[in-house]
């Protein structure tokens, strides 16, 4: 049963994060063929046609010298009658083929395009039947409404969970959570993603393991009667709808502002954890999923010692998590590497600063293999709840 602030909260969500907008690249329409943007998640700069049938397009950062990984997210519409055949040139200044690209019908199913790369460029065909569209993107292509609607389609026990906000972003787009109260426990994990927009895989990897801690198997409804949940599958919104790179709608990369928390997506993070630690709950475990060349989990090192002075909560079990997780996976390739870094922002220092419990970063590799991330997401939700019981 959803609260009466929640169907208010989930209908003023709908209304903020319309499918169409009014995104627009520049110079990209012609006339047989246009590129549009005005999607969420769009995001293409300028176009040029250097020849028959063979177009330019050019990708920009939000901000100069941020990490070279442009995204892109377009739609190409065949303007005649005709089947036409052409030639896509991606132009970034470095980097850009960190995304490989894939085309979909607009049916959420994605097909690799086959392509070869120049210096700063990435070069691939496509054919179009007259009057149709197609969507080309780096990754799969997942908006701040299907979020929305996913955390809604996740609640089984309406009287523990439920959808919440948790403040509002630089925008105004809501931080939407799904929040998982028990109240015979003091417990809670905290699971969160998107800091970085374009790193889908990490994305992918956070809906399976939701998907499945949310579930009808009789292991995790167990889990759920014990521990609390918090769970925010997209922090940065506005980085997401804008098809942002790395960063904020205030041009800051979220992922290094958790120690002076100057935007307001971590302010209301940091908020809500210091208050449910404050009313008695104690943080056991949190994840924040990511993207990167490789599989590899970040974590704290055993011996750290927060700046709190409060010595780590079993240190050893995010190394017992991660035993688990690479015996369950078998053939899959995980790393993982310990590491403290006082003054860097990131979240999962943060989280053991702030409250003495282990976080790990959960990074995916960009080009893994699509069932074997849910492989590794299903692994290491067994394994975490094997850890916690
Ligand atoms: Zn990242």
């Amino acid at each position: 049963m959803l609260t009466l602030a929640n169907v208010a909260l989930l209908s003023q969500l709908a209304l903020q994060q319309p499918g169409e907008t009014d995104k627009k690249p520049e110079d990209c329409s012609f006339e047989q063929i246009e590129f549009t943007i005005n999607f969420a998640v769009g995001r293409l700069n300028h176009c040029e046609k250097t020849g028959d049938n063979q177009y330019k397009l050019f990708l920009e950062p939000e901000r100069e010298k941020i990490n070279p990984s442009p995204w892109y997210a377009f739609a190409v519409k065949n303007k005649t009658e005709t089947s036409q055949t052409i030639d896509i040139t991606l132009v970034a200044s470095e980097g850009v083929s960190r995304y490989k690209p894939k085309r979909s019908e607009g049916d959420d199913i994605w097909h690799a395009i086959p392509f070869s790369e120049g210096d700063g460029t990435l070069q691939f065909e496509l054919t179009l039947s007259g009057q149709t569209k197609e969507y080309i993107a780096g990754q799969e292509i997942i908006d701040n409404v299907h979020y929305i609607e996913w955390l809604s389609s996740l609640i089984k026990e309406p009287q523990q969970t439920e959808v919440i906000s948790l403040g509002v972003s630089s925008e105004g787009r809501n931080l939407a959570a799904l929040e998982h109260r028990v109240e015979s426990s003091d417990k809670w994990i905290i699971l969160i993603g998107r800091q970085h927009p374009p790193e889908v895989t990490g994305a992918l990897a956070l809906l399976h393991f939701g998907e499945l801690l949310f579930s009808d198997e009789p292991y995790v409804v167990k889990f759920r009667q014990k521990y609390n949940i918090l769970l925010v599958p997209n922090m940065n919104p506005d980085g997401v709808y804008h098809g942002n790179w790395r960063l904020t709608a205030a041009g800051i990369d979220m992922n290094r502002d958790w120690k002076n928390l100057t935007l307001p997506e971590t302010q209301a993070m940091a908020n809500y954890l210091k208050k449910l630690v404050k009313d008695g709950g104690k943080i056991e475990f949190a994840i924040d999923f990511h993207s990167t060349r490789k599989n590899v989990f970040y974590t704290m090192p055993e011996d750290y010692e927060p700046r709190s002075g409060v010595p780590l909560r079993n240190p050893q079990r995010v190394y017992n998590w991660i035993e688990e997780i690479e015996e369950l996976v078998g053939s899959v390739e995980l790393d993982y590497q310990p590491g403290a870094h006082p003054e860097s922002g990131v979240f999962k220092q943060f989280i053991a600063d702030e409250f003495a419990a282990h976080a790990v970063t959960y990074e995916v590799s960009d080009n893994e293999e699509r069932n074997n991330i849910k492989k590794v997401a299903e692994a290491a939700l067994i394994s975490l709840i094997n850890r916690l019981d």
